[in-house]
C-alpha cells in the first residue's frame, strides 16, 4: 500500500506488486473536522461516505475495514507492506528505509524543517505501525534522491554556521517523481540509468525542475523549503529576500503573515488574481485578461532560466522531460518554454505536442535536445521502493 498524509487528509493506493498493477486507490478528507469523508474506488466506480473522522488512526481504522467490506481483500494478511510518502529526510536519509523506531526517532527530532507536511506523515505512520504491527512500514522520501547534490549547489552562501548547526541548506523535493521518471526514460530508451543525462520539468500545482546527471540528481530548483524556485500555483518562488522585511514593514503585518502570503497566495493566483489553475489562467488570458497571461509568461521565463541553466551543468543534457499535471496536459505551456528555448536548438513539434497524458516525444526529429511528456507514478515509486525492502 502506498500512502500520502497530510494534516487532514490521507490518500492511498493499494498495488499489487511486483506487477504494478493498480487494486485500488481513495482519499479520506477532513478528518478531525465534522462531516469527514470517505472514498474508496471499488471496482473502478467512486464509492463516497461523509461520516466523522476524529483523527488519523481511525481514518486508517476504517480505511483498512473498509477494504475486507468491499470484499478487496479477505485479511490484512494480504497487505505485505505499507509505503508512506514523507516529505523530509533531513540530510541523514538519502534512500527509503524501513521505518524503525531509530528512524522514526530521527524524523521527529527533524520536524521544524517541514513543520506543516512532517507532523501529519509521521502521525500517518505511527497509525499504520499500531494496527499493523506485524507489516513493514518504509519511507519513501521527498528529498532523498537530492542527497548526491554537490555542497557548491545545495549550500546558500550564507553563514557557515547556519548550515552546520541550524541544517539551513537546499533539500530539494519531488524526489520521488524525479526518481521515477530517470527510471522510466532509461527503460523507454533502453540504457542503464548511470548513463541517464536530462533535465525534468515537475509542472503541476507545486512545481520545480530537476538536473540529473549519470542518473543522479545534481541540481533542484527547491530549496531549504518547496518556497525556492519558480512560480507556482500559489507560491511565489524566488524573491529577493529583503522584499519579506520591507512587505512586513509597509502591511504593518508580522513576517509569519508575508511568508503566508508567499506561500498560499502568490504564483499564478497573485499574479493573475484569478485562479491559481492553469486551466483557469488559459481561458482568462484567451478572453484577454493582461495579468493572467502574465502569471504565464512569468513562470515559462523562469522555467527556462532553470532549463538553460542546467543543460550548462550538466554539460549538455540529452533530453527534457515534462511532468506532472500541467507538464503532462498543458500542450501551450509546452510550446511556449520550447519555443523560449530556440537558441539552444529545442523544436516543438506541433503535432506531437498534440498530446496529453500520455508518454510520447514532442520534438521535431531535427531538435538538438530531445523533449518529452512522460506521466510520473509517484505511487508506483513508493510501492517499488517498499517491496524492495521487504
Ligand atoms: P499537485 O500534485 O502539485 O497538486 P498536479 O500535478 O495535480 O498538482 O497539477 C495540477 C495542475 O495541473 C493544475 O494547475 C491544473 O490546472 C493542471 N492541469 C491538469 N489538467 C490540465 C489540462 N488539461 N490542461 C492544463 N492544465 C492542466
Amino acid at each position: 500500500m502506498a500512502v500520502n498524509a497530510g494534516s487532514s487528509s490521507l490518500k492511498f493506493q493499494l498495488l499489487e506488486m511486483p506487477n504494478e498493477k493498480l487494486i485500488t486507490s481513495g482519499i479520506v478528507e477532513r478528518i478531525g473536522m465534522n462531516k469527514s469523508i470517505f472514498m474508496i474506488k471499488v471496482d473502478g466506480e467512486k464509492n463516497e461516505e461523509t461520516l466523522d473522522i476524529p483523527n488519523h488512526a481511525d481514518a486508517v481504522n476504517l480505511l483498512l475495514n473498509k477494504l475486507i467490506e468491499h470484499n478487496i481483500i479477505a485479511s490484512f494478511d494480504e497487505i505485505a507492506g505499507v509505503g508512506h510518502r514523507v516529505v523530509h529526510g533531513g540530510d541523514q536519509i538519502s534512500e527509503s528505509v524501513v521505518l524503525d523506531e531509530e528512524k522514526i526517532k530521527y524524523l521527529d527530532e527533524i520536524i521544524d524543517l517541514a513543520p506543516l507536511h512532517l507532523g501529519p506523515n509521521l502521525t500517518g505512520i505511527k497509525a499504520f505501525k499500531k494496527l499493523l504491527p506485524n507489516v513493514k512500514q518504509v519511507g519513501v522520501f521527498d528529498t532523498a534522491f537530492h542527497q548526491t547534490i554537490a555542497e557548491e549547489s545545495f549550500l546558500y552562501a550564507v553563514p557557515y554556521e547556519w548550515y552546520t548547526k541550524y541544517k539551513v541548506r537546499k533539500y530539494g523535493f519531488h524526489g520521488t517523481s524525479y526518481k521515477f521518471i530517470t527510471q522510466r526514460y532509461a527503460k523507454m530508451m533502453g540504457k542503464d540509468v548511470k548513463d541517464v543525462n536530462i533535465i525534468v520539468a515537475h509542472i503541476g500545482n507545486g512545481a520545480s525542475l530537476c538536473a540529473i546527471k549519470n542518473g543522479k540528481s545534481i541540481d533542484t530548483s527547491m530549496g531549504f523549503t518547496p518556497l525556492e524556485g519558480i512560480p507556482m500555483g500559489t507560491r511565489s518562488g524566488n524573491i529577493d529576500p529583503a522584499v519579506v522585511e520591507y512587505m512586513a514593514k509597509v502591511k504593518d503585518k508580522p513576517v509569519k503573515e508575508i511568508m503566508n502570503i508567499l506561500n498560499k497566495h502568490s504564483g499564478y493566483i497573485g499574479v493573475s488574481g484569478v485562479s491559481s489553475d492553469s486551466r483557469d489562467l488559459v481561458s482568462a488570458a484567451a478572453k484577454g485578461n493582461h495579468q493572467a497571461a502574465l502569471a504565464i509568461e512569468v513562470q515559462a521565463k523562469r522555467i527556462v532560466d532553470y532549463i538553460a541553466s542546467y543543460h550548462n551543468y550538466i554539460g549538455g543534457a540529452e533530453a527534457i522531460i515534462f511532468t506532472a499535471g500541467i507538464g503532462e496536459n498543458a500542450k501551450p505551456t509546452r510550446a511556449n518554454i520550447g519555443s523560449r528555448l530556440a537558441t539552444l536548438g529545442v523544436e516543438i513539434d506541433e503535432e506531437r505536442n498534440d498530446t496529453r497524458g500520455v508518454e510520447q516525444l514532442i520534438s521535431t526529429d531535427n531538435s538538438k535536445i530531445a523533449v518529452y511528456v512522460i506521466p510520473t507514478n509517484e505511487e508506483v515509486m513508493i510501492a517499488r521502493d517498499t517491496l524492495s525492502l521487504l
